[in-house]
């Protein structure tokens, strides 16, 4: 009993030592954890959307920080896309997400439209693109930058938000986006799920500034774009923007609506129907269930100019998708003709 004290006081000390090495490692961990502002000058949902995220799956199979699809194998960062070629072309600024200093640089990689030959962009697959260093053993990488647009150069340094340069279409892409890449001690880390033990689907920590964070909310589905034209759309149409600025009018020669979403699961029942100012139905297409998933898709549906020209009102169209009977996206349009 004498002793109790003694053996109750190491086991005290050693608790109070435990909690200190707890709350020491707990802040030093927080401490340590980067702090991500949005790597891009756009507004996600609205003017930019996420295609792809980190591949988080280690087998040569892939799935994203949700065990979704928007990934593929072996991609290690997390591509912010901008809707059309248009939209590029216009200017949408790559930021600096966090402060630091750059660590290199890479500019003078022509822009390439389409899908560039592996061979054509080997060993600058990254195309323009800057690495900024912070501290604490963090790195980001801003990659696919529009060519001659750098405004930073290896040794300065940057604040959190600063402008880097533009996205653009350099290296081995396809279409405009950024690909953001962190890496934390040399290793790539996914900055929706920092530390997420192997398929926990939504674990781990975000690393994004808590700002960003309903933004950056998980979106499974998206329409990329969508609008009316005067005849049948194409990929090429819808990235020059042709769309928006395609005035119809009464005597257009066909009245089309389109749409191009993102993230469609093999089994989704795409469906858009356009109703003429009297409310009847003018055109319908109702797609037959997707055979996989796709990154991109396209629907249209639309009618001929009927013999005396398009009725004067409003013209709505409403693209759907289903999902076991259930909606899971919907975009409305109108066309005031
Ligand atoms: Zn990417």
């Amino acid at each position: 009993m004498i002793f109790r004290p003694f053996t109750i006081c190491p086991g005290f000390v050693r608790a109070v030592l435990a909690l200190a090495a707890a709350i020491g490692f707990a802040c030093s961990a927080r401490a340590e954890n980067i702090e991500l502002g949005l790597p891009v000058g756009c507004e996600i949902g609205q003017t930019c959307y996420i295609q792809n995220y980190v591949d988080d799956d280690p087998s040569q199979s892939s799935r994203d920080y949700k065990c979704g699809t928007l990934t593929y194998d072996r991609h290690n960062g997390t591509d912010f896309r901008v809707p059309s070629l248009a939209a590029q072309r216009s200017g949408v600024d790559v930021l600096a997400s966090a402060s630091g200093r750059v660590l290199r640089a890479r500019d003078g990689v022509p822009d390439a439209v389409g899908k560039p030959a592996r061979e054509a962009v080997r060993d600058v697959e990254c195309g323009n693109g800057i690495v900024i260093e912070h501290p604490g053993g963090w790195e980001t990488q801003y990659c696919h930058m529009a060519n001659g647009s750098l405004a930073v150069k290896p040794g300065d340094d940057v604040a959190r938000g600063q402008r880097l340069g533009r996205i653009g279409l350099s290296g081995l892409t396809e279409y405009p986006h950024l690909h953001f890449t962190v890496r934390y001690r040399g290793a790539m880390v996914d900055p929706f799920a920092y530390g997420a033990a192997p398929g926990s689907c939504g674990g781990g920590e975000s690393l994004w500034q808590p700002a960003f964070r309903a933004q950056l909310a998980y979106q499974d589905r998206a329409v990329l774009n969508a609008g009316f034209m005067s005849g049948p759309p194409t990929m090429e149409l819808i990235e020059e923007a042709r769309a928006d600025e395609q005035s119809l009018s009464a005597n257009s020669p066909a009245l089309v609506a389109f749409v191009r979403a993102i993230g469609l699961k093999a089994g989704d029942v795409q469906g858009l129907v356009i109703k003429d100012p009297q409310g009847q139905v003018l055109a319908e297409n109702r797609a037959a269930p997707l055979q996989s998933n796709k990154a991109q898709y396209m629907l249209f549906a639309g009618k001929k100019r009927p013999p005396n020209g398009w009725d004067h009102g409003t013209y709505k169209a409403t693209y759907t998708v289903e999902r076991d009977g259930k909606v899971v996206l919907e975009k409305r349009l109108e066309l005031a003709l």
